[in-house]
């Protein structure tokens, strides 16, 4: 068993992008395409996803990149760890929601945020490499995202209690991390790792990043879900940057790990118990899916107002 076997065995994910198209529709397009709904390890089978809304699940070898479904938008190439983050953070569905993505390209969250809140309110999407950004405009228009404005800009410099981040509710925290967690590359890495004297040094570092980004989104004076996500294998840059951030002053009497009930439930893999024994993390193991997800999720209790 080896990264490449376990890759190879990942469905194909396809999300529908409810802002242009439905699962409905997508699920007639496909069967008259000569695709059966039942078992996705057939090369024509397909079937729903049990967690994820509007996610379909294809033969690993299934290909749609070049397909004029996916060139129009219609259809989203991504997988299913990467569909957590945004379900969990379940933003508002109305003219006056107002939401952050606070380190969006390529943009995949973003446009899955966007189709959650119906296309509708405002969604900020941060970028702050100018690369990055082009690729993350790129697919935000590609997906017909009306409420989505990109910022090619620093989210750690914007002010929270400016403007129209005074109104954020909901913010996405998805930084870069050591992508440890990536199925397709993950045995290569942990060769790497071992060889590796400066690897805790990195970690470290990384670990300072993501508790600044936490720290920041919690100073906006409405937020009041955060999810926090890494594809990365280390409690570093998971457990312990989440029991840091909830010890600082920005979290203190504000903001709590969200319980278990509001976290995928039905979720059976959770956090490293280890680190932490809370239940608002979860992973997924890697032959469901290409990346490992911790999440964090927190609310603003009325009483510290
Ligand atoms: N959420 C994206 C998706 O699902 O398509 C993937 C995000 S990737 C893991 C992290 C991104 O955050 C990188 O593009 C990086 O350039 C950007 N980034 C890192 N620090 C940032 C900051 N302080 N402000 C804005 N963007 C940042």
């Amino acid at each position: 068993d080896n990264g490449d076997d376990r890759a190879s065995l990942i469905p194909r994910y396809i999300r529908v992008n409810t802002s242009v198209w439905s699962t409905e529709a997508a699920v007639k397009e496909f069967i008259s395409r000569g695709y059966v709904v039942g078992d996705p390890t057939q090369s024509k089978g397909f079937a729903h996803d049990e967690h994820i809304p509007n996610l379909l699940l294809f033969h690993p070898r299934a290909t749609f990149h070049e397909d004029p479904l996916y060139l129009s938008g219609k259809i989203i190439l991504q997988d299913k760890a990467s569909c957590f983050p945004a379900v969990v953070l379940a933003p508002p569905r109305s003219e006056d929601a107002v939401v952050i993505d606070a380190t969006a390209a390529p943009g995949n969250k973003t446009s899955h945020l966007s189709a959650l809140m119906g296309n509708k309110g405002k969604l900020y999407a941060f970028e702050r490499d100018s690369k990055r950004y082009k690729t993350l405009q790129m697919m935000t228009s590609k997906a017909h995202c009306k409420n989505v404005e990109t910022l090619n800009q620093d989210f750690l410099t914007t002010d929270p209690a400016d403007g129209h981040c005074s109104e954020v509710t909901h913010i996405l925290l998805d930084p870069s991390c050591s992508g440890s967690g990536i199925v397709n590359r993950m045995d290569h890495l942990l060769a790497a790792e071992q060889e590796d004297d400066d690897q805790e040094e990195r970690l470290a570092k990384l670990a300072a990043f993501q508790l600044l980004m936490i720290r920041h989104a919690m100073k906006f004076p409405s937020v009041k879900r955060i999810v926090y996500s890494t594809c990365s294998v280390h409690a570093t840059e998971n457990e312990n940057v989440v029991r840091e951030a909830l010890k600082t002053e920005e979290a203190s009497g504000i903001f709590e790990l969200a319980p278990r009930t509001m976290v995928l439930p039905t979720w059976h893999r959770r956090g490293m118990p280890e680190e932490m024994d809370d239940p608002g993390t979860f992973m997924l193991s890697p032959p469901i899916s290409a990346l490992v997800l911790t999440c964090y999720s927190s609310r603003r209790l009325c009483c510290a107002m």
